[in-house]
């Protein structure tokens, strides 16, 4: 059916790739293109031959947008999947831009120096998107993705107004090790390391970083403890879904994480702040990430499963409704399948139903969109045919 360019060739991208290869019905060809292109010779080595989908590889700095414009002008992809860093999220567009490509990504961007992301820099595209005729994707991962993808089928299907969205995402993986991080360190510690904020009435409500603890009886794992965090689906949600009145985000942190991560922030470790070592500049936190595991090692010796999902109330029929939707993962089946454990598995997967969104014209339209903006049906059926599949409660524990 087409063509698909993938950057980046990380952990995430790794799942999405097998995806693709296992899908060669939509990703007639693909071409990997990263910073350390030995890595997507790697991968190319591996999953040649598996099927029918050809696969190509290069070299490519997608920090620099002509040398993106350049190779998009070379393969000539129907769709650019980004899976490289948040960092390179504007590059790619004004490389998707000039050369009148779509593009689909999972994180939305954040400039180096400051660890605050928000959608104001790639919503600031829609015109220049809708005027060049293509489309844009964001966030197309698991949260935000499929969680977003969750908030528009409830809406659809089950309720006529949502009040209360709580997000969680629970990880109950052991890696075995005292302290590493399940996807791109430097990246999970800006994150987890940030302020905590929810929406309600219409406002950010903001908290110290894990200020905000609940303890919650996840389906098929147990319990675990969560804390809020701010993230970028609720951004997004609190615009489309018309009647919101609060949106949280809860995540779980096992305590030996939790203290690690205090430690190394009582000395300065997750800085972003460059210093001056050895008679060079160094981020603390780039060379913390060059000392961890590598997130892509971990998928061997993780064991234990994810689960994800959404809590919504709002009303049906004029009546109070409860609605759950989560996805359960587990590590080592993942591991059997793609050699990746479930972090990087629940969002390579709907990296590549994104972009097969795009490629087959299920979902078009000129412009920047969130996935929630779509028809969310033929998504779901998808999450159900790739390997994620989804369950459904009507009367779940609730978060207080
Ligand atoms: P990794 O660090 O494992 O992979 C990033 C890849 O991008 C690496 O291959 C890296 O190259 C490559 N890269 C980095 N900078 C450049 C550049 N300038 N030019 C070309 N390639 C570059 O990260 P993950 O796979 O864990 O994460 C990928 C993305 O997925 C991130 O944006 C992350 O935020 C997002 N994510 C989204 C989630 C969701 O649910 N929505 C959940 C988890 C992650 P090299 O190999 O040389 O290092």
């Amino acid at each position: 059916m087409g063509k698909c360019m993938i950057i980046g060739c990380g952990g995430v991208a790794s799942v999405a790739i097998h995806k693709c290869v296992q899908n060669s019905e939509v990703f007639d060809e693909i071409m990997i293109a990263s910073r350390t292109k030995s890595k997507c010779d790697a991968l190319k080595a591996k999953l040649d031959g598996t099927s029918s989908t050809r696969i190509s590889t290069a070299q490519l700095d997608a920090d620099n947008v002509d040398e993106i414009i350049a190779l998009i002008n070379e393969f000539k992809p129907d769709v650019v999947l980004n899976l490289a860093l948040p960092y390179q999220d504007l590059t790619i567009m004004d490389a998707c831009l000039a050369t009148k490509t779509h593009y689909v990504d999972t994180a939305n961007y954040e400039p180096e120096d400051t660890a605050k992301f928000e959608y104001k820099w790639q919503w600031a595209y829609r015109d220049r998107f809708k005027e060049a005729g293509i489309t844009a994707l964001l966030g197309s991962g698991f949260d935000p993705g499929v969680t977003s993808v969750f908030a528009a089928y409830a809406l659809k299907h089950e309720f006529d107004e949502i009040n209360y969205i709580d997000i969680l995402d629970c990880n109950a993986g052991d890696h075995g090790y005292p302290f590493a991080t399940n996807f791109n360190p430097e990246i999970n510690i800006r994150e987890v390391s940030a302020n905590g904020s929810y929406w309600e009435d219409g406002h950010w409500v903001e908290t110290k970083p894990m200020e905000i603890k609940r303890v919650y009886n996840f389906p098929e794992i147990g319990e675990k403890d969560m804390y809020l965090l701010h993230h970028e689906e609720i951004e997004s949600l609190a615009l489309n879904i018309p009647g919101i009145k609060r949106i949280r985000f809860f995540m779980t942190f096992g305590q030996s994480y939790l203290t690690h991560l205090k430690c190394l922030e009582n000395v300065g470790m997750t800085s972003i702040e460059p210093i001056e070592f050895e008679g060079k500049q160094i981020v603390p936190l780039q060379f913390l990430k060059a000392v961890l595991p590598d997130p892509s090692s971990l998928g061997p010796r993780t064991v234990g499963k994810t689960n994800i999902g959404c809590i919504f109330r709002g009303k049906k029929d004029g009546k109070d409704k409860t609605y759950y939707l989560y996805n359960v993962c587990d590590h080592q089946e993942c591991y059997k399948e793609v050699g990746s454990q479930a972090v990087s598995y629940t969002t390579g997967v709907p990296a590549m139903i994104g972009a097969m969104m795009l490629m087959t014209g299920t979902w078009k339209g000129p412009g920047v969109f969130n996935i929630e903006e779509f028809d969310p049906d033929p998504f779901m059926d998808a999450l159900n045919k790739w390997g994620l599949p989804w369950k459904e409660s009507y009367d779940p524990e609730l978060v207080d």
